[in-house]
């Protein structure tokens, strides 16, 4: 025990006690979400894109571990508000349990794959002092023995999704991100694939938004990685 928990024990965010983040019982009863396909929303077989879905800049495979809703809604709030590094290694270990076969398929796939993370507008990052979508995309990144980069940037600031329609959320991210300076289309070259990771995925207007970026700045393949939906 450090002396951070003894000062702040550790409480479960699913049941309230003692211990864990989330505790074994808790953990236990978070099923994976069904598999749905990242152009329509609509179940899909591990999160493949339907044929009929496929689009030239869309994204090919969506995979999620975790429900977004008791525990992990709960916990993923408290990292917002207290930047706890903790919490977010924490729920990848979680999530890794749960996306356990999908992350099996990645690893032997062997491909040459990259992975970066939907970011944050500066000010908020600076203000939150982390972006647990890229703090995430590293843990991935480092789990699978894959180069973490931040290929993207947020050319502006966006509207918090929350209470916005369909129509809404879409006009909320277009044009909100683009190809980071430092990175070209030469970097892309000998990459097959981009694992483009995300903490929520709601209705996935912000990931397909990153996603057309990366694949009209060169990318071949984007599969999106989403701790919860
Ligand atoms: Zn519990
Ligand atoms: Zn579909």
């Amino acid at each position: 025990m450090s002396f951070v928990d003894w000062i702040y024990p550790k409480v479960c965010a699913g049941c309230e006690k003692e211990g864990e983040y989330i505790c074994d019982e808790c953990r236990g009863k978070l099923n994976p979400p069904v598999s749905i396909c990242p152009e329509c929303n609509r179940p899909s077989i591990d999160g493949w894109v339907h044929a009929r879905c496929q689009r030239r800049y869309g994204i090919d495979r969506l995979i999620v571990g975790l429900p977004y809703h008791g525990a992990v809604q709960k916990c993923l709030k408290n990292v917002k508000y207290k930047s706890s590094w903790e919490v977010i290694n924490f729920l990848h270990e979680v999530w890794e349990q749960k996306a356990e076969f999908m992350i099996h398929d990645l690893r032997s796939m062997n491909i040459n794959a990259l992975v970066t993370a939907v970011p944050m507008w500066g000010m908020k990052e600076r203000k939150r002092g982390f972006n647990q979508a890229e703090r995430l995309g590293k843990l991935i990144a480092s789990e699978m023995g894959l180069p973490y980069l931040d290929v993207l940037e947020r050319v502006r600031d966006t509207r918090a999704m929350w209470g916005l329609d369909h129509k809404q959320r879409i006009q909320n991210v277009v044009g909100a991100f683009s190809l980071n300076s430092q990175f070209s289309v030469l970097n892309f070259q000998k990459i097959k694939l981009v694992l483009l990771v995300d903490d929520v995925w709601t209705t996935g207007a912000t990931m397909r938004m990153c996603a057309g970026v990366l694949i009209r700045g060169g990318a071949k393949k984007v599969w999106g990685i989403a701790l919860s939906r």
